[in-house]
């Protein structure tokens, strides 16, 4: 009988972390993941050099993946950039790249919401160059659609964008796989790779959750107490939930998930050597389809990666990835002022997983839309048993991989203390 005490759906970082919890307090769990691999959107090609599908950056302060790092005796790096703006075919230092930003986020002052590309319509007196580096920057940083992504939201950021210490960036050095593996040793036994769950139907203390194993399309049921959904917002709109709570559908209606375009291009070393100090800038750009472009220092590892985010990631995921691949080395040859043939015969490959088609996904992350309100406190439990983890459930970190680990202990936490407390009272019972 396929019983347990809580099933986890997901076997991304939010999943991840609550089984650990689980398993460190001696709660009985399963974990169904529709896919065949762990990490979920942490998904590192384990090369040389090792490439990133999805996150690369730790934002900022992130204590419990610090934690994690100690405990797993792994190494992080801060990362520098040297901001350069690429507009009309011309390339310049834009060292006060943040500062820029920061006065157009700052300045947002409103009584009623409205989406960031009305706002700077309407008010913005900031310059062009201010105005599109804040584009950049929130199709780049919050994947959003300008047209939806609540201004108000963007303001109450602004802290995170002016303070030097937050805005710090740093990678794992051998990606963000290495921190997924620790995560998950042990664990193994407890997941049921290719279970793509279609239905959760429950009431308190009770959960049946179907769904059919991929590719064989046989179905499966598992029973529980207790279920953590941590499926992004995009799929999870397309589970069925019975009964479905009225707050998680007005969360639904709050939230969009945000697209993005990845393509990691890995070059012979000598491609570098076109580059003043054999290195590669960042480099943000109105004029281009991929808006940033960033490199792996201060590691010189021969990479270049293109990133396109919010509405303009649209066009871009509705090319082939052959025509993809064309945008990608046409676009470097111009910041690089070198020919495209140039570029061409450098290139060893150029990776990318394409997150908006991929169904156990549908999107790269989560952003808040127009009217977006802030809940005291996150609907992430009902009647505790039906929970929500995952990044977007993070209100001060949703995006990002801390918010998902965070997210997923919370959610396990205040399970494990239910069950304790269930123990005690049947021991004072007694
Ligand atoms: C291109 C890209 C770049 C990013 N860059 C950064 C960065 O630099 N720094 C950062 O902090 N964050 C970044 N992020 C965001 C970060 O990756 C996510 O916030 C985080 O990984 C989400 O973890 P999660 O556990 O919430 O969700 P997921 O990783 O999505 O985990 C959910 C799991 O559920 C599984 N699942 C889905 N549907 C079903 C189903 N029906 N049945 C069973 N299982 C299912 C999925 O396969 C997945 O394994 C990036 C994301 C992308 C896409």
């Amino acid at each position: 009988m396929n019983q347990t005490k809580v099933i986890i759906i997901g076997a991304g970082a939010a999943g991840l972390m609550a089984a650990r919890v689980l398993k460190e307090q001696r709660v009985d769990f399963i974990i169904l993941e529709s896919t065949h691999r762990l990490g979920g959107r942490a998904n590192t090609l384990k090369s040389h050099p090792h490439i990133e599908y999805g996150p690369e950056y730790l934002h900022g302060d992130t204590p419990l993946t610090d934690k994690l790092v100690e405990r797993f005796g792994l190494t992080t790096y801060d990362v520098k950039f040297d901001y350069h703006y690429f507009k009309d075919g011309e390339m310049r230092a834009t060292p006060d790249f943040w500062e820029r930003l920061t006065h157009v986020i700052e300045d947002i002052d409103l009584k009623n919401d409205i989406s960031f590309s009305d706002y700077l319509r309407m008010y913005d007196q900031n310059s062009k160059i201010d105005q599109d580096m804040a584009k950049i920057f929130v199709e780049g940083f919050d994947a959003a659609d300008l047209d939806t992504i609540s201004s108000k939201e963007l303001h109450d950021m602004k802290d995170q964008v002016a303070d030097p210490k937050v805005r710090r960036l740093r990678r794992l050095l051998n990606g963000y796989g290495e921190l997924i593996e620790n995560l998950a040793q042990d664990l193994l036994p407890h997941i049921y790779f290719s279970h793509i769950v279609e239905e959760i139907v429950w009431n308190r203390d009770k959960v049946t959750v179907r769904g059919a194993i991929k590719e064989e399309d046989i179905p499966f049921e598992f029973f529980g107490e207790k279920v953590i959904n941590t499926m992004s917002v995009g799929v999870l709109r397309n589970v069925f939930i019975s009964p479905m709570p009225d707050l998680l559908n007005h969360f639904l209606d709050q939230v969009e998930m945000g697209q993005v375009v990845k393509m990691i291009g890995e070059f012979h070393p000598a491609f570098f050597y076109a580059f003043e100090d054999h290195s590669f800038p960042f480099v943000a750009s109105p004029d281009l389809n991929f808006s940033a472009w960033w490199s792996a220092s201060p590691l010189h590892l021969p990479i270049v990666t293109a990133w396109c985010g919010g509405a303009r990631a649209r066009k871009l995921t509705a090319m082939t990835e052959d025509e993809r691949k064309e945008v990608y080395i046409q676009e470097l040859a111009k910041i690089s002022s070198l020919s495209p043939e140039e570029v061409r015969c450098q290139i060893i490959n150029i990776h990318h997983h394409n997150w908006d088609e991929d169904p156990s996904f549908l999107g790269a992350y989560s952003y808040p839309r127009v009217n977006y309100r802030r809940m005291a406190e996150m609907v992430t439990s009902f009647e505790n048993t039906l929970y929500f983890a995952g990044e977007a459930f993070h209100e001060e970190m949703s995006g990002t991989v801390e918010g998902a680990l965070q997210s997923g202990k919370e959610a396990a936490e205040e399970i494990a203390t239910a069950y304790e407390m269930q123990n005690l009272r049947f021991e004072q019972s007694l």
